[in-house]
């Protein structure tokens, strides 16, 4: 739907120190009001950054979110970080389920919807990452994969207000591979009609962000395409110059 105002979000990994932080001002003090009215935008730093990271975008359009979270509120998890503490440090959302997560810490998509849950709990946005392998591309399986991890990894409740839906074709992440714009088309036109047939109203209206190796050079193509509400970046988001290329699509 043309009323669903997009959502470029980046993702920095376990990229950046302190010295980063002037990214995120460099990015807020160039996005005008003209921009900020069309695309809202948000970046996500490691966990130590996130407090300094909030403080650096007040009075920015920029919002800040984390990228994984522990489904308790508190308690015996060393190292782990609840939702309330991404929060309390200034977080408006969370990423869950990105593809890094499944592949290195074995998480299903039933963990995913306990943190997407969770990510609600302390008032968070749960940006909920799926996406096919390149093997399950090769073997034509691209939907079903898709289907199974939007119906395991959603919790009932997701609201157009609560959640957002990262399609992030795993063989495309940091790879300089993208798909091609009828395959994000199809990816995105079948997403919506799970959603809506899930969630009515909200499912119609949820952000829906392509991932994968978006740069300044596809942007604009990419962020045209059918259900396309945005964008998830790695890589290209760690350097303001190039967020601020993508974000341009916009303008
Ligand atoms: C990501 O990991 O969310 C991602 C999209 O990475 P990149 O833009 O570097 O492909």
């Amino acid at each position: 739907s043309a009323s669903i105002k997009p959502l470029v979000a980046g993702n920095w990994k376990m990229n950046g120190l302190r010295a980063s932080l002037g990214e995120i001002a460099a990015v807020g003090g160039d996005f005008g009001p003209t921009l900020s009215a069309r695309v809202d935008v948000m970046i996500c730093p490691p966990a130590p950054l996130l407090y300094t990271a909030a403080v650096a975008s007040v009075g920015t359009p920029v919002t800040i979110g984390a990228q994984d979270c522990h489904v308790a509120a508190s308690g015996a998890h060393t190292g782990d970080i609840s939702p309330e503490m991404l929060r309390d440090a200034g977080a408006s959302a969370v990423i869950v389920g990105h593809s890094e997560r499944r592949a290195d810490h074995g998480e299903s998509d039933e963990d995913v919807r306990a943190k997407a849950q969770a990510a609600w709990r302390a008032g968070l946005v749960a940006i909920i990452c799926l996406g096919e392998s390149e093997g399950e591309r090769k073997a034509g399986t691209t939907l079903d994969v898709i289907a199974r991890q939007l119906s395991g990894s959603v919790p009932d409740g997701a609201t157009a207000a609560n959640t957002v839906i990262a399609y992030e074709p795993i063989w495309a992440i940091g790879t300089g591979l993208t798909p091609t714009a009828s395959d994000v088309a199809e990816v995105h036109a079948a997403l919506r009609k799970d959603l809506e047939s899930r969630f009515g109203v909200e499912g119609a209206a949820m952000r829906l962000l392509y991932g994968g190796s978006v740069k300044p050079g596809n942007a604009a193509e990419l962020m045209a395409i059918a259900n396309v509400n945005g964008a998830l970046v790695g890589g290209a988001s760690l350097k303001a110059q190039d967020f601020l290329g993508i974000l341009a699509a916009y303008g």
